[in-house]
């Protein structure tokens, strides 16, 4: 295992409140207000803004039972818009990258990132910075955990959330005396530690991160191997767990839904797979990979009397980012995965064996045929620039044009103004 002995801090950034925030950012009428947003088809309560949370609005509640009440304390809903958090998330990774030295995408509202250290110095100054010049430039709020390591960034950044006026930034990393810190933070906030071994630790007498930092290495390395000792080792100060600082590593793309009702055609579920291929192409092409095998899968629903899943992998012969190609396969696949007269809820694509365009076989030496390959590949970076441009669906293959009754129900949802370009605000002056 790799292990940095650098003398450099060690940030994890995280959005507050992400979805919320990016709702509340495209429509100023919200800002400030209860808000709360709804997972796929408007089922259930899976983000909330922080005045939702004051007035102790539950997550992972049923929208349908709470929907009265939402309107009697008069919360705002929306329904979850991807594209939009997807666009924003984009923005402020792009913003973290040039002003970190070092930085690993998390997941869609957080990072860790590597920063130098003046010597002996506080990074507040330097996170306050970062901070402000994220709000002018996105116009979300983040918060920044600093310390030596991914755990004790963590735990920096629980803590920042905490402290009412410390502008969400907390260093960690330049305190003497980390006890009465570490002292509050729960065992089970402590990255890395699921429920199954919180409740050990807890068992044991362990309920806060200082209680597990002190505690014996060999009981925790005897029960859960260099897993736990990692997590213990990094509470140390001891960086175990290096930052991964590379975007293009993805082993595969995923792309699925679940229906606002089921289908039981094999032209609808073809033209599901359709819509999916190429949102999953497209990703390929800006991660600038290739890929060389495919799997599509479907199921009803997995609580129906006769639950069915399909599922089918393919090979690509030679490694491709070309909507066509993978198109063609595709099909070939949902053929052998429809059953008739079932309901079909979720389908999905995979495509795996993802590698880096950079290093592309050239399998045929033919001339016309890389003349051709080539044509092909521009042109389907051309429809992802005009769609990148204009919204998703402004350009695409014919087999795709459909009507899109399946598509989730998304009853409340913000239109996508950093994306689309019918959507952007008109500012008349006179
Ligand atoms: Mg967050």
């Amino acid at each position: 295992m790799q292990i940095l002995i650098m003398p450099k801090a060690i940030l994890q950034i995280d959005g507050n409140n992400f979805y919320a925030s990016c709702e509340q950012m495209i429509d100023p009428s919200i800002k400030g207000k209860a808000l709360v947003i709804l997972s796929n088809n408007d089922g259930c309560i899976i983000a909330r803004s922080s005045e939702a949370r004051k007035i102790g609005i539950p997550m992972g509640q049923p929208y349908f039972k709470l929907k009265n009440k939402l309107t009697q304390l008069n919360i705002n809903v929306r329904s979850s818009n991807y594209e939009l958090y997807g666009d924003i998330s984009n923005r402020l990774m792009q913003l973290l990258r040039k002003n970190c030295e070092g930085l690993e995408i998390y997941s869609i509202d957080e990072a860790f990132g590597t920063i130098k250290r003046p010597k002996g110095k506080s990074l507040y100054k330097w996170g306050k910075d970062l901070r402000a010049l994220v709000y002018q430039n996105i116009g979300i709020p983040i918060s920044i955990g600093i310390g030596e390591t991914k755990v004790l960034s963590k735990i920096s950044n629980h803590l920042a959330k905490q402290m009412q006026n410390n502008s969400g930034i907390f260093d960690i990393g330049i305190v003497e005396n980390k006890d009465r810190y570490l002292n509050k933070v729960k065992v089970d906030k402590v990255w890395g530690i699921g429920k199954r071994m919180s409740i050990w630790l807890r068992n044991r007498g362990i309920t806060n991160a200082l209680e597990l930092r002190n505690m014996p290495s060999n009981q925790i390395k005897e029960k859960y191997g260099v897993v736990g000792l990692r997590i213990q080792n990094e509470l140390k100060g001891n960086l175990c767990i290096p930052i991964k600082d590379r975007t293009s590593d993805r082993k595969e793309i995923c792309v699925s839904r679940s229906f606002s009702y089921p289908i039981d055609s094999l032209e609808e579920l073809n033209q599901v797979i359709i819509k999916y291929v190429l949102i999953a192409s497209a990703k390929l092409r800006k991660y600038n990979q290739l890929s060389s095998a495919i799997t599509v899968f479907t199921n009803t629903n997995t609580h129906s009397k006769n639950f069915y899943k399909g599922e089918a992998t393919g090979k690509i012969d030679i490694p491709t980012s070309d909507s066509r190609i993978i198109l063609k396969k595709s099909l070939e696949l949902t053929k052998k995965i429809f059953k008739p007269y079932r309901k079909l809820k979720k389908a999905g694509v995979i495509l795996q064996k993802l590698q880096s365009n950079q290093y592309k076989q050239k399998l045929l030496f033919n001339e016309q045929v890389i003349q051709k390959e080539f044509y092909q590949e521009r042109l389907n970076y051309i429809i992802d620039e005009i769609n990148k441009k204009n919204g998703r669906d402004t350009i695409n293959w014919g087999s795709s044009i459909i009507e899109k009754e399946w598509n989730p129900l998304r009853k409340k949802l913000s239109s996508i103004k950093t994306t689309d370009i019918d959507n952007i605000p008109i500012i008349y002056a006179n």
